[in-house]
């Protein structure tokens, strides 16, 4: 099926076309017939699978429909609420590339900017709004956000939104939201947790899985090298240098750590763009930009910094530190392979994190396969590192045999001096 068979406005049909989606993907040829039907959906389907458009779809096709003053001032009709700003942001845009010329107006509500632009965008009417909980709170408290017209209400990556303690914002949001509305639940994972949030939220709500089994998109090629940790930056150092046209994400446990496989990259040369917890939101919105316009080709971030993005060409996702959370590695290696395209993905395993590596099994339902890094491959690894500190050493001891040379000189024509 086509896009074009669809019972789409034409505005909508054209913004598909400008962005080049041909045919729908598994989780759209699923849930935009539904979600057009008005029934709730709860989705188990990781990011690349293209979930945000499989929503973003019909919901702009629903509110376009409606006549122009049943939007607007009359009230949000769509909230979706996501865990991070970054997956707002990304979410708002693809809301806004679809809905051009439709007169639906779109709006990201972001904390960590000035609240009053954002309250004047909200006065003058605003029909899907997107937002994570933070700000939303603020505004709705001071009476600047009304949420009484939702019709739709999105809950995206409800399983992150779990895992950052939003259970009970997502609670708090249900009371100020209709009784009668259209619920769509996206998680990338499913567990009893996350079932039962569902089912409270939703209402028979219809189930679409996709890739029941393996979470992991078949657009992966994902494999695990056991490494030892101090030896972790030579094997990055070496799979940079094997692949001059990489595009590559490196998932660290650590902002420290972060700064550290960044410095020991400058150290052999390779620049990088890093994101952690503490940078500032216009500095991330910047690093994203340069990553996404192939300025630079590493990014190394922590998991709740990189959360979401969606970043387009990422030919290789590096588990530097496995994750402490299984379904991180999920959400990690779905970063590359996105839509139509192939990724690599590599953990880099070290004797102490093979707890971490079972329980991904555990969670994946089958075992990672391990690339065999034998002696000789490893001892390659390492020896360019080697020959690097040689060259170091090389270079201290001829600085040291210089100065001993030059106190002998010196001792010498003292003693000469005596004579
Ligand atoms: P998502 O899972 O929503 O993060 O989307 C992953 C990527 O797939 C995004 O870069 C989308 O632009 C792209 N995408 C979504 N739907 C399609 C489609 N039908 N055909 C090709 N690419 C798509």
């Amino acid at each position: 099926m086509k896009f074009s068979d669809y019972p789409l406005s034409p505005e909508i049909k054209k913004n598909i076309e400008a962005l080049a989606y041909k045919r729908p993907t598994d989780i759209q040829f699923k849930a935009i017939p539904l979600i057009l039907k008005g029934a709730d959906v709860l989705a188990v389907a990781q990011t690349g699978t293209g979930k945000t458009a499989a929503f973003a779809i019909p919901v702009l096709q629903k509110l376009q429909s409606l006549k122009e003053r049943q939007r607007r001032k009359d009230g949000i009709k769509c909230l979706v609420m996501v865990p991070t700003r970054e997956l707002a942001l990304q979410i708002t845009k693809v809301f806004e590339e679809l809905g051009k010329h439709t007169g639906v107006k779109t709006y990201g509500l972001l904390g960590g900017v000035e609240q009053d632009p954002q309250i004047a965008t909200l006065i003058k009417g605003v029909d899907v709004l997107i937002t994570t909980p933070g700000r939303m709170f603020d505004l709705s408290h001071q009476g600047a956000l009304r949420l009484e017209r939702v019709e739709i209400l999105i809950i995206d990556e409800a399983d992150q939104m779990l895992g950052l303690g939003f259970l009970k914002d997502v609670r708090d949001v249900m009371r100020l939201l209709p009784k009668r509305r259209q619920t769509l639940f996206f998680s990338a994972t499913i567990d009893e947790d996350i079932k039962s949030l569902a089912h409270s939220l939703t209402q028979q709500a219809i189930r679409i899985q996709i890739s029941p089994k393996d979470p992991v998109s078949k657009n992966v090629d994902h494999s695990v090298l056991f490494v030892e940790m101090d030896d972790k930056r030579f094997f990055l150092e070496r799979i940079l240098k094997e692949n001059p046209d990489g595009k590559m994400l490196v998932f660290v446990r650590t902002k420290v750590r972060a700064e550290r496989v960044q410095k020991a990259m400058e150290r052999v040369g390779i620049s990088s763009l890093i994101l952690h917890g503490d940078v500032e939101q216009s500095e991330r919105t910047a690093t994203l930009a340069a990553f996404n316009a192939d300025e630079e080709r590493l990014l190394i971030a922590t998991d709740v910094s990189a959360r979401g993005i969606d970043i387009s060409n990422i030919t290789h996702v590096i588990n530097y530190d496995l994750p402490t959370e299984a379904d991180q590695y999920v959400h990690r290696i779905g970063r590359t392979g996105r839509a139509k395209q192939r990724g690599i993905a590599y953990a880099f395993c070290a004797p102490e994190e093979k707890e971490l590596l079972r329980a991904i099994h555990a969670y994946t339902g089958y075992e990672i396969r391990i690339l065999d890094l034998d002696r000789a491959d490893y001892r390659e690894t390492l020896k360019m590192a080697e020959e690097d500190q040689y060259g170091i050493k090389e270079l201290l001891q001829a600085t040291e045999e210089t100065l001993a040379l030059n106190k002998k000189g010196k001792s010498k024509r003292r003693k000469g001096k005596k004579h």
